[in-house]
């Protein structure tokens, strides 16, 4: 090899070289975001929308009534609802400011009853159907077989008309961007 060639060789290792060492000193990727850009739901959830209406079917059998009063629910509804008995006249009927309750992540309903003159009601006694049994009982139970937890067994501030599916996640879960799995067949069991 020519002194010249070989010169050349030594120049192209050298900023090779120097490419390298270079390059050592940039900073990695950073981390894929861990599930925390996930955006607000505008809607129910499709398995507890699906849930829901089986539990309307199910109450129909029976001879009740359910009417669904309240679903998916904003995080800015959220906030309004909450101002209800606080800053705004009535009875407070949620301790969930925007973004703590199931509603705003589509996972929550309200349910009322329907009278056959097409009243609604949150009576919790009336038995329409006349089988001795509360028809809100009954609903409370078909809901729970459906994979429902209800607002009237929470132990603080009881929510008789509530119905809720967390799958597993808590509020401080959906907070930080927590969804559940929609094609969980778990969550799909029920
Ligand atoms: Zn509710």
């Amino acid at each position: 090899m020519k002194k010249q060639n070989r010169n050349l060789l030594i120049i192209i290792l050298l900023v090779i070289i120097g490419i390298l060492y270079i390059q050592s000193f940039k900073q990695p990727n950073p981390p894929p975001n861990k599930n925390h850009s996930q955006s607000m739901p505008t809607e129910l959830n499709p398995i507890v929308k699906k849930r829901t209406n089986q539990l309307i079917q199910q109450a129909a059998k029976k001879g009740i009534t359910v009417v669904i009063t309240d679903d998916f629910r904003s995080a800015k509804d959220q906030d309004q609802l909450y101002q209800k008995g606080r800053t705004v006249s009535g009875n407070i009927v949620t301790n969930a400011k925007g973004g703590e309750s199931y509603h705003n992540y589509g996972l929550a309903v309200d349910f009322a009853l329907k009278t056959p003159s097409g009243k609604i009601i949150w009576d919790m006694q009336y038995d329409g159907n006349k089988n001795g049994k509360a028809d809100w009982n009954e609903v409370v139970d078909l809901a729970k077989n459906l994979g429902f937890t209800w607002g009237g067994d929470w132990p603080k501030f009881k929510d008789y008309p509530h119905l809720q599916m967390n799958f597993g996640l808590s509020i401080t879960d959906l907070q930080n961007g927590a969804r559940p799995d929609a094609s969980s067949s778990v969550a799909d069991s029920y």
